[in-house]
């Protein structure tokens, strides 16, 4: 099987388990992820918006208008890189995810990253973060790629914190101008 195969499999799965049967009644869309199954980089945030739930993409409302500027700025576009959530389906009202939420969907955000087996994981936001290097501060260690279990990670901050926050913003986009040097790193080290 290629790798589209693959996580269309995945998805498959959702869909056939009944991940999160609450959110699943009142979410439009599964949003399962989209980009290049091959990529060298993923980018998870945390659940989908509304914008997300109707059009079923991740990052395609405010937010992922600022990603896809941040991806230019790195000569990068988005369909050069996988893009995904930790929950698949639009929490109602944009309410934080739960932690059982977040459990119940890791699984099937492991297979994926098994799957695409990228370079660097870039993870937007303390709750992404956390999902995969726990007990770390945000604030301590945006920018800084983590080694863990054969995997690099890269924590930044989330893009919708960032959006109205000027300082947060210019320090989400100085830590994205890292990510090429830090992928040269990973190439070379291998
Ligand atoms: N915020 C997220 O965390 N994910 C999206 O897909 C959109 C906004």
């Amino acid at each position: 099987m290629n790798k589209q195969a693959n996580l269309d499999q995945i998805m498959a799965d959702i869909i056939q388990s009944d991940v999160c049967p609450n959110l699943a009644k009142t979410a439009k869309n599964l949003v399962f992820g989209d980009g290049n199954p091959n990529a060298d980089i993923v980018f998870i945030g945390e659940a989908p918006g509304k914008q997300e739930d109707e059009q079923a993409l991740p990052f395609v409302g405010a937010s992922g208008k600022f990603l896809s500027e941040m991806l230019a700025s790195i000569n990068l576009r988005r369909e050069q890189v996988y893009i995904t959530n930790i929950v698949k389906y639009r929490p109602p009202n944009n309410r934080d995810p739960l932690p059982e939420e977040k459990e119940a969907f890791l699984p099937y955000l492991e297979r994926q990253l098994d799957v695409i087996q990228p370079l660097l994981v870039v993870t937007l936001g303390r709750h992404s973060m956390n999902c995969f290097l726990p007990g770390l501060q945000i604030s301590q260690v945006h920018g800084e790629p983590k080694r863990k279990a054969g995997r690099v990670y890269l924590p930044l901050f989330h893009p919708a914190a960032a959006l109205y926050n000027g300082g947060m913003r210019q320090t989400l986009i100085d830590d994205f101008a890292k990510i090429p040097a830090i992928l040269q790193l990973i190439r070379d080290s291998k």
